[in-house]
């Protein structure tokens, strides 16, 4: 799930994670056309480069999201991962921000000089990274070229959390948690209608909610929950409370969350009729998570 924000991309531009928030250019076309699997963003949230990698070239995903910002309209370019190429690219865009050459390129030669630096490598793309069959093995070769290349930065996995229960994906979340890993995982709903409405899924919500519960046991958790507008109205406020509700039930067993990020719509979506929150709405849910739950809460915000 979720792209994060993708303020300037280069590679294959691709999101999983829906949010955005703008730092030098909102701007995703494609630079390395011939990138199949590996792309860059700039962020501000990271304060760095995060390098994404998109392993779902097919455009599947297990959710159909309303707010979801992946063309699906463009057919792929090819529908199955190449793990060879994948790391080959992977080398190269490494390479290209630590020599600084990412930045000579017109699309990042805004990027301020505190920004210039790898935060992350992300998987992050154009469905759930989980659900590629060959999952566990690509994490395994990802953490190994960052531990020779690139041994400070994170490795982040943004995800809708509905894989969790598989035993290769156990086993590539503990390999993630080893390496300077952070899981950051959807949660926008506290109630299975709510839930359903946007996430559009036959997966139960009962199964997303014991997923997160049974990480958040093994390493603290970051949630991304994204909130917004449908046909005009903003998430009802009996479900917010069931939302803090639901955090408060993962920590109540042990789980541990990190941070909460608040955020909305920032790019075209899936449906028409959602739109985003405005940054005071965005900031009333981040003061109700924060007073209803103790976690740390974080807000991003729309399109100004
Ligand atoms: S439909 Fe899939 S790729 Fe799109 S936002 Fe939802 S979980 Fe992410």
């Amino acid at each position: 799930m979720s792209d994060q924000e993708k303020d300037s991309s280069v590679g294959s531009a691709t999101s999983h994670s829906p949010l955005t928030t703008s730092l030098v250019v909102r701007d995703h076309r494609r630079i390395f056309v011939d990138n199949l699997y590996v792309y860059a963003v700039v962020s501000r949230r990271s304060k760095g480069v995060s390098i994404g990698i998109n392993l779902n070239p097919d455009k599947i995903c297990n959710f159909d999201c309303v707010y979801c910002q992946v063309d699906r309209k463009t057919p792929p370019v090819v529908r199955e991962v190449d793990l060879s190429r994948l790391i080959e690219e992977l080398y190269e865009m490494i390479e290209l921000v630590q020599t600084g050459k990412l930045f000579e390129m017109e699309r990042f030669r805004e990027t301020p000089p505190h920004l210039r630096r790898l935060n992350d490598i992300a998987f992050s793309g154009d469905g759930e990274p989980t659900t590629c069959p060959d999952f566990f093995n690509i994490v395994e070769a990802i953490a190994d070229v960052k531990q020779h290349r690139c041994q400070d930065a994170k490795l982040i996995l943004i995800t809708n959390a509905s894989m969790f229960d598989r035993r290769q994906v156990k086993a590539a979340l503990a390999t993630i948690d080893r390496n300077n890993g952070e899981i950051w995982a959807k949660l926008e709903a506290g109630t299975e209608d709510y839930y359903r409405l946007v996430d559009r899924t036959t997966i139960p919500f009962q199964r997303i909610l014991d997923n997160i519960k049974a990480e958040a046991q093994c390493a603290p958790l970051v949630i991304q929950a994204l909130f917004m507008r449908i046909h005009d109205q903003p998430p009802p406020a009996e479900e917010l409370e069931a939302f803090c509700d639901r955090l408060n039930e993962v920590t109540a067993a042990g789980g541990q969350i990190k941070l909460v990020q608040v955020y909305t719509v920032a790019r075209v979506p899936a449906e028409a009729w959602v739109t985003a929150l405005s940054d005071a709405e965005v900031d009333a849910i981040v003061e109700l998570v924060q007073k209803r739950t103790g976690l740390t809460a974080e807000a991003f915000y729309g399109p100004s």
